[in-house]
Order: structure tokens, then C-alpha cells, then sequence
């Protein structure tokens, strides 16, 4: 016969089991709706750069154009529209790999200020046009994360072209790694730039979300560089967060695991 202790774990393992199919049914039913949406923003964000585009080749095409600036000048306007477009596919095709799950995730034991130096170097240009400075603090004695290298990289890389991109000329980033008490090493990132308020801390890790300010000055990004950091960050077990201040900057932040 069950004793009261079988029959307790029993009853735990159901009550855990209907939590989960709950969840998953919850997530289904999330993906099933963000599909629909997903379409939509595409078609959009694609037509937007292609009409564009269209649009200057036919003005060159008419033949119309004499000088040579103006000529230069749709010229800059269809490579920076076609940019868009490739850089928005590329967002689009790392996202739905990570969906898939067929991005393999085998993380390793990885030095962080390596890939945080590494990262530095790689956003060189676009630092030194922004003349931003960058003020990087890692204590010493971090204990290696377990990771797959290219995509923290992938996360650090987004957050910092964000700060760049959000930041006036001439202002500072500063990028640290914290070593927590626990399981986790911390990494901020924090500028100078301006800022959000509290309903958009929340919402700029959902995918295509762009504050409306940063839609209005058309810095055309794609709205998916944070919901790509914040799959891969979860992936890796760790968490993400911003903290802000409207016109003050941002403190965008991750964890991940420390290895022991
Ligand atoms: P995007 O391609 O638009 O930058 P992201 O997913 O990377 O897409 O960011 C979503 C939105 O969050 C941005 O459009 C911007 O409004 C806001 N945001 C992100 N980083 C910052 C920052 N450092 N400072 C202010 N706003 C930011």
C-alpha cells in the first residue's frame, strides 16, 4: 500500500506537471500570436528601405541627375537602405535559430575580460566617430563563465551599439564585471545617453519593440538586437535587465554562470 510520504510525492510530481504543461501551453499560445505579429513588423520593416530604394534607382534611372553630388548621394541612401535590409535579415535568421533550438549550445569555461577587450577592439570605428570614451572595470581574480564565446559576444556587442547609438557625442560607457556571491558574475553596461521611462524598461527586451522616440529619429535599427541578447543570456541560465533614468542614461545589465 501508498504510505502518506509516497502519496505526498506523488501528488508533487502531478501538481509540477500540470504547472509545466501550463507553461507550455501558455508559450504556445505566446508564440502562436507573436508569429502573426512577426510577419507583419517583417513586411513592414522590409517594404519601408525597398520602396525607398525603388524610388532612387528609378530617379537615377530617369536620368534626370547632373551633379555629381546628388548622384553620390542616392548612391549613400540605396547602400545604407540595402544595409538595413541585410542587417535586418541577419537579426531575423539569428532569432528564429535560437526558436529552433538548432543553434547547438555547448558552452565552455571562457575568460570574460577577453571577450570584453575582444568586443571593445571590434567597435573601435564606431566609437572613435562617436568620440565616446570607455571605461572598462574588471576586478581581478573573475572566475571564468561557462559560455559559448561568439554569442555573449553576440549580447555584448548589441548592448554596446545601443549605448553608442542612444549617447550624445563626446560621453563615456562604462563596462564592468562584477564577480556576485553566488553562482553568477555580472555584466553592466552604462552610458550616458537618454534614458527611458519605467514602461519601456520592461518592454525594449520584446521583440521589434523600439522606444518612440528612437523610431521617430529613424536610427533604423532593427527592434530585435535586446530580444536576441535576452534569448542567449537565458539560454546560458543567466538573466538580463535595464535600469534608467529619462535624459540621464541607461545600465543595461546581464549574469551568467561562473564556472567552479
Ligand atoms: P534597436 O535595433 O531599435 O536598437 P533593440 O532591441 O536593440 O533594437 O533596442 C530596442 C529599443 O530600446 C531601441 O529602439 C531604443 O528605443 C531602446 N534602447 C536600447 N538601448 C538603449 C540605450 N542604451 N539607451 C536608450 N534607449 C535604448
Amino acid at each position: 500500500a501508498m504510505g502518506p510520504i509516497e502519496f505526498r510525492e506523488l501528488a508533487d510530481h502531478f501538481n509540477e506537471m500540470r504547472g509545466k504543461l501550463a507553461q507550455s501551453f501558455t508559450r504556445l499560445q505566446q508564440a502562436e500570436m507573436s508569429r502573426k505579429e512577426l510577419v507583419a513588423n517583417v513586411s513592414h520593416d522590409l517594404r519601408t528601405p525597398l520602396a525607398s530604394i525603388q524610388s532612387f534607382v528609378e530617379a537615377l534611372q530617369d536620368g534626370v541627375i547632373e551633379d555629381d553630388y546628388t548622384f553620390q548621394k542616392y548612391l549613400k541612401t540605396i547602400s545604407l537602405e540595402t544595409g538595413r535590409i541585410s542587417h535586418l535579415i541577419d537579426d531575423l535568421f539569428q532569432l528564429s535559430r535560437l526558436d529552433a533550438g538548432s543553434e547547438t549550445f555547448q558552452p565552455e569555461p571562457f575568460h570574460l575580460d577577453n571577450l570584453i577587450l575582444e568586443t571593445l577592439e571590434n567597435q573601435y570605428v564606431q566609437l572613435q566617430n562617436n568620440q565616446i570614451e570607455v571605461s572598462v572595470h574588471i576586478p581581478d581574480k573573475m572566475p571564468p563563465v561557462v559560455i559559448v564565446p561568439y554569442q555573449i559576444k553576440r549580447v555584448l556587442i548589441n548592448i554596446l551599439q545601443n549605448a553608442i547609438r542612444y549617447s550624445p557625442t563626446g560621453s563615456l560607457i562604462t563596462l564592468e564585471a562584477e564577480n556576485l556571491s553566488g553562482e553568477q558574475v555580472k555584466v553592466t553596461v552604462s552610458d550616458q545617453g537618454e534614458g527611458m521611462i519605467e514602461e519601456d524598461m520592461a518592454a525594449v527586451f520584446e521583440r521589434f519593440y523600439r522606444v518612440e522616440k528612437s523610431r521617430n529619429l529613424n536610427y533604423g535599427g532593427s527592434g530585435l538586437g535586446l530580444s536576441i541578447a535576452k534569448s542567449i543570456v537565458e539560454m546560458h541560465g543567466g538573466s538580463i535587465g535595464v535600469e534608467s533614468t529619462l535624459g540621464k542614461g541607461s545600465m543595461f545589465w546581464f549574469t551568467l554562470p561562473k564556472y567552479n
